[in-house]
């Protein structure tokens, strides 16, 4: 395990951050948003989508990249049995980077129910439920995310993605008005544009904003969806519930809590974000959550009122019109879904190690941001390029964790994002630490060094 950049490296570095750097000045940004209009887009080129903005946006991020001397850090390939030390791009790294909360990929019981299913059903579901019918395992699962809710029903569907934007997009329509927290996923903003309604993004967690805007203008819509998520996957902290719900009722709205990250990481059992704060699930009109998470899966779920689900089972497009679960991974949620319930030790073992992940960092002097050590904690690092280069650093000290970066944070508030597992131990969380702390004062001082190299040059 490389620990120090050798000089030679260093120096090369510097040159690379170099020219990127002039990159970088003359076009604003390492990505810059390409102005091409409309028109432009029409020559005799525009069949090739290689002439596409979006294209060459890509390939300029591409090559900056490249001229950095940067790893790409996406689409890695890992290797091995999912567990806390994969082989990343050829070696064992400590992996900071998966969802796998609870342990229960590749746990023997959830490998055994998935492989069972196999053979009794086959891989596939071959059809959408409506046309193609239901199989033993569908009811199964649904059954028992909507007794984990203490709902009456719930629906489960092929991706967590598509549910989130069939779900919004089917029960909202343009006289109606959607008020998402500012750090809301993807998936519920694209269910919102697809629904036509009215869209607000409200500042995080910010109640005030929340309560006097819906006193302004509730009056204007039909119906009103609140969006929130149970634990925020870019900054590891949580709504405040009670307070959502006295909201939602005052001003007549539905309530949706996506528990992608908060099932089987929250609350003393996993149940969630209403468990952790000792809420009634059933104040909450939508629960959503991923099978690709905790439980090990692939799909997503929505948990309600009988009339909610049957909405959505005889009108979601992206149900009715998409292939039904399949057996091995139905299977493999039920069985996940059982082990979480059965071990909830392994919750304990995921929350201490949330604690110790924050506070050590904090500890280092990392900036943790809002996180409240749970299974996400960010180390906000500011710049793109740097967030970019440390984790360039750990990967070569054995350590993956991804960068997030602008557009998918704010400018300036670019970052490491470490995902714990109830599988790491307190050695492999006090190595990221102390690893990733190592790196940010590489970087500094490559550009440190960079800065005093450019001053010399110009004679400042
Ligand atoms: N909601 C949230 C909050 C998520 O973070 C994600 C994906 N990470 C999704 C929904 C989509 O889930 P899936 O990846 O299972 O499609």
């Amino acid at each position: 395990m490389t620990t120090q950049a050798e000089p030679e490296d260093r120096a090369a570095l510097i040159g690379r951050l170099r020219a990127a750097h002039r990159m970088r000045a003359g076009s604003g940004t390492i990505g810059p948003t390409d102005r091409t209009s409309p028109r432009q887009a029409t020559g005799p080129k525009a069949f090739d989508f290689a002439s596409l903005p979006r294209a060459k946006t890509l390939s300029m991020q591409h090559a900056a990249m490249e001229t950095v001397g940067l790893s790409n850090p996406f689409f890695r390939v890992h290797d091995g049995a999912p567990g806390p030390e994969p082989v990343i791009s050829g070696a064992p790294r400590i992996s900071f980077s998966s969802y796998n909360y609870l342990g229960l990929n590749g746990h023997p019981k959830v490998a055994a129910a998935a492989k069972d299913a196999i053979d009794r059903y086959g891989v596939s579901a071959m059809a959408s439920r409506v046309v193609g019918g239901e199989r033993p395992y569908h009811r199964a699962l649904e059954e028992r995310l909507a007794a984990h809710y203490g709902t009456e029903d719930a629906v489960v569907m092929v991706s967590g993605h598509a549910t989130n934007v069939t779900t919004v997009g089917t029960l909202l329509d343009q006289d109606d008005l959607i008020l998402m927290d500012q750090l809301s996923h993807n998936s519920i903003a694209e269910g919102a544009k697809l629904s036509r309604a009215h869209r607000l993004v409200f500042p995080h967690n910010d109640y005030d904003w929340l309560e006097e805007r819906l006193t302004q203008i509730r009056g204007r819509h039909r119906h009103v969806l609140i969006a929130v998520e149970g634990l925020y996957s870019m900054d590891g902290d949580s709504p405040d519930l009670a307070r959502l719900i006295e909201i939602k009722r005052r001003h007549d709205a539905w309530l949706m809590v996506d528990e992608a990250h908060g099932m089987g990481v929250l609350g003393p059992t996993g149940r969630g974000v209403a468990e952790a704060q000792g809420i009634d699930p059933q104040s909450v009109e939508i629960w959503m959550g991923t099978l690709s998470k905790t439980l090990a899966g692939c799909g997503g779920y929505i948990s309600g009122s009988r009339a909610l689900i049957d909405i959505l089972k005889f009108s979601a497009p992206g149900f009715v019109f998409s292939v039904g679960i399949s057996a091995p991974v139905a299977a493999a949620a039920l069985a996940a879904l059982e082990v979480m319930e059965a071990e909830p030790e392994r919750v304990e073992r995921l929350q201490a190690n949330g604690r110790r992940l924050l506070a050590s960092a904090r500890e280092a002097g990392l900036d943790t941001g809002l996180s409240q050590g749970s299974a996400v904690t960010p180390a906000i690092i500011g710049d793109s390029i740097k967030a970019i280069a440390v984790s360039h650093f750990l990967l070569q000290k054995g350590v993956s964790v991804l960068p997030i970066t602008h557009p998918a944070v704010p400018e300036r508030q670019a970052r490491l994002r470490f995902f714990l597992t109830s599988e790491h131990n307190a050695a492999q969380i006090d190595e990221a630490v102390g690893r990733t702390v190592e790196s940010c004062g590489e970087v500094d001082r490559l550009v440190a060094e960079l800065t005093g190299q450019q001053a010399d040059l110009t004679g400042t």
